[in-house]
């Protein structure tokens, strides 16, 4: 197969960290030649390009799991695309692959870091409902906060990528009672009308504690937190006996220049014997092949639904980081190449 690669393409570099807020002027566009795989490598087309909460964290620099971006040179996330050229017999040209080199319209790839995936799916849910936020909720949900039939759940950040899946997985899991926060009144209207929570609410709309407490008036047995700040204090208040909270995110305090005060009311997890529990998705990562057989499954069957926002143009891809970050999603925040 013959594929056309052109001698030069864009990539995006951090041009300055942000303070507070990211703003357009953070990121620069270059312009740089395409280079031929080297041995071991393949040269990938990027097709869709995936913005993530963890990217914002990335671009400060401060030791973390992940090692900031350094000023000046390309960034990088997960990217869905199709090999044009290959230096190896395991990956070949015109396969896609998943790989975490995004942020540029051609990657080159160590082929052990390309993962084949069947393009007969619809390729954004590789970085999407069958990708890493997907398997961040079903970890989250079975693993961290060892969910039980009967239990009530609740899940802020409810409309987004992770959570809209932590909640339905919950549900297909047994609990009881699933509540969702989001940001808008219509991502409260599709939580409940679409994707099958049995009530939802919007943070915007008074204090979460208050609209917590008349979501579950009987409290709950489960957090997936994905929010941090006001939405876990309130979480806390609401938990029963025995209550499990996998902390995920913290995306309410990911602008902030100082740290977010941390919970008023931690003592309470010693008499009501509550865990909570902070987790990395990379650490769980062997649970993939697992995931993908009962996530696949349901998605096959309608029971587990998925959103996607796409947005169109590699030029777009800042904006549509900061959209991210804004909540101008429903699901998974995407860029279609
Ligand atoms: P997402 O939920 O699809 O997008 C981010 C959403 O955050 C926005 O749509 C917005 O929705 C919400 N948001 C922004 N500012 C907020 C605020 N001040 N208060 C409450 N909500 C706010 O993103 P995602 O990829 O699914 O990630 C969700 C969380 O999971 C993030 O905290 C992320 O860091 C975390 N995560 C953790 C792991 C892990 O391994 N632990 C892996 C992946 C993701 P609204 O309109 O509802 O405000």
């Amino acid at each position: 197969m013959v594929m056309t690669i052109p001698e030069s393409a864009q990539e995006i570099r951090l041009a300055s960290r942000p303070e507070g807020t990211p703003v357009p002027e953070n990121f620069e566009f270059a312009t740089v030649p395409v280079p031929q795989p080297g041995d071991g490598e393949v040269l990938v087309k990027n097709l869709f390009l995936s913005v993530d909460p963890y990217m914002r964290g990335r671009m400060r620099d401060v030791p973390s799991y992940s090692p900031p971006y350094k000023l000046g040179e390309a960034m990088t996330g997960g990217a869905v695309g199709e090999v044009v050229a290959s230096t190896v017999d395991s990956v070949k040209v015109g396969d896609t692959v998943v790989h975490q080199l995004g942020w540029r319209e051609y990657s080159v790839v160590k082929a052990e870091q390309a993962q084949k995936v069947d393009p007969a799916v619809p390729l954004g849910a590789y970085l999407g409902v069958l990708g890493m936020p997907g398997l961040t909720a079903y970890v989250g949900i079975t693993t961290i906060a060892q969910i039980k039939p009967g239990d009530v759940v609740f899940v802020s950040g409810a409309a987004g990528a992770v959570g809209s899946v932590a909640g339905q997985i919950a549900k297909l899991k047994g609990a009881s009672r699933v509540i969702g926060s989001a940001g808008s009144a219509e991502k409260v209207r599709h939580l409940t009308e679409d994707l099958g929570f049995d009530a939802a609410f919007n943070y915007h709309d008074g204090p979460v504690a208050e609209l917590l407490q008349a979501a579950a008036p009987d409290g709950i047995d489960v957090y997936f937190d994905n929010v941090g700040g006001e939405h876990l204090e309130a979480a806390i208040t609401a938990m029963n006996w025995h209550g499990r909270a996998a902390l995920c995110g913290s995306i309410s305090g990911y602008n902030n220049e100082s740290p977010q005060p941390g919970p008023r009311n931690l003592s309470k997890l010693v008499g009501w014997r509550i865990r909570l529990e902070g987790f990395l998705v990379l650490d769980h990562w062997n649970q993939m092949p697992q995931f993908l057989a009962e996530a696949g499954a349901w998605v096959q069957s309608g029971e587990l639904k998925y959103d996607e926002t796409v947005v169109e143009g590699f030029e777009n891809t800042p904006k549509a980081f900061m959209d991210m970050l804004a909540g101008a999603n429903t699901g998974k925040m995407l860029v279609k190449l």
